[in-house]
């Protein structure tokens, strides 16, 4: 029994792209060869890189000419490391919305000054800052565009005029159209709405990336480097790329904005849910709350076992708080379809009809 899985990463990709990923490492494209033997530098290879990089570009309405999509390792944790060893040569600005954000600044600091112009960390990381300006100006200005923990997303994004943006997108990238060309560079790790766990995302401007201070930096951490190679520096990780192009054309074929109209309603329907029975985020204000990860407690422990049962018999998944703030957590991404969230919010008003 296939199981709704509600996790927040690695996470449920559509069952298509599942069938699909098996079949090719049986054997990819009638080539007698499974997808795990193939050489990167193989002609149907670096055909599935190039769609790979094209594609996302395509989906997130930008420009081919202005932008490239890189595929890379190490996460979005390596991104954190990565983004001020290419581009904070004086100070750069970061927005403080909760703990990866916070991983991105304490890795920033060992490069250079950093500045921290916005911070929700006095309320718990419970909302994303309002009104964030800055004074003068930075090599960049980095935030999170999703906060995956919490359950605190920006609905809208700031902006900075001439200072260029950088974004972690790792939990809500193309889960519904944006403005992408906004930023210089977004990353994202995979394993959250891109496909499986193993590459990360990077898209960046042709033009920023003209603006790397002057460090002598190591190949492999420099995005020029990358981006000269056609994501091929090194081997790629072969595998996980062609899951993440299965699911990438999947995005494609349902049209992201009818994958954001769905997703605006499984959020809706959750939150409508939660809100009848009380059952409510001690972690996300209401203004600020993320339509892919939805944060909530049960006040009373009784109907919290009976829940933990419900879950059970009904083959729902991965409903756990993230470790640092507990509680549960449904996260909602794109493969997760509307009849699933129904599922657990009938078996929510269930479980609220025994009091
Ligand atoms: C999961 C997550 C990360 C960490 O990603 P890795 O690929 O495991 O390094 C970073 N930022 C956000 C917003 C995340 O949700």
């Amino acid at each position: 029994m296939k199981k709704i899985n509600f996790g927040a990463g690695p996470c449920i990709l559509p069952q298509s792209v599942f069938e699909l990923a098996a079949e090719a490492i049986i054997d990819y494209d009638q080539l007698g060869l499974s997808i795990l033997e193939i050489s990167h530098r193989s002609h149907a290879f670096v055909e599935v890189m190039e769609e790979a990089r094209s594609l996302v570009l395509e989906l997130m309405n930008l420009d081919a000419s202005s932008y490239t999509a890189l595929y890379l390792q190490g996460g979005a944790s390596q991104q954190f490391a990565m983004v001020p060893y290419n581009f904070l040569s004086n100070t750069a600005a970061y927005v403080d919305t909760g703990v990866w954000s916070q991983k991105a600044i304490s890795e920033a600091k060992k490069v250079g000054h950093v500045e921290t112009i916005a911070s929700s960390k006095e309320n718990g990381y419970k909302s994303i800052p309002e009104k964030i300006s800055i004074e003068h100006s930075y090599d960049y200005v980095h935030l999170t565009s999703n906060n995956t923990i919490y359950g605190t997303q920006f609905d809208a994004f700031p902006s900075f005029n001439e200072t260029p943006m950088i974004a972690d997108m790792s939990s809500d990238i193309l889960s519904r159209p944006r403005n992408y060309a906004a930023f210089d560079l977004i990353y994202a790790g995979a394993q959250k709405n891109i496909g499986p766990a193993g590459t990360t995302l990077v898209v960046v401007k042709k033009d920023f990336l003209q603006h790397v201070n002057g460090l002598d930096r190591f190949k492999f951490l420099d995005y020029n480097a990358h981006s000269k190679a056609d994501s091929m520096l090194n081997t790629p990780t072969v595998f996980s790329i062609y899951a993440s192009l299965l699911n990438l054309r999947w995005i494609k074929e349902q049209g992201l904005d009818s994958i954001f109209s769905e997703n605006q309603q499984k959020a809706a329907l959750l939150y409508a849910t939660l809100e009848k029975h009380n059952w409510i985020s001690p972690f996300a204000e209401r203004s600020s709350r993320s339509s892919m990860n939805v944060t909530f407690t049960i006040p009373d422990a009784s109907h919290a076992a009976l829940f933990d049962s419900y879950c059970k018999k009904y083959d729902i998944h991965g409903l756990k708080g993230h470790r640092l703030v507990g509680g549960y957590r449904a996260s909602l991404y794109n493969a997760l379809s509307l009849s699933n969230v129904k599922i657990l919010t009938d078996v929510i008003d269930e479980v609220n009809t025994h009091v």
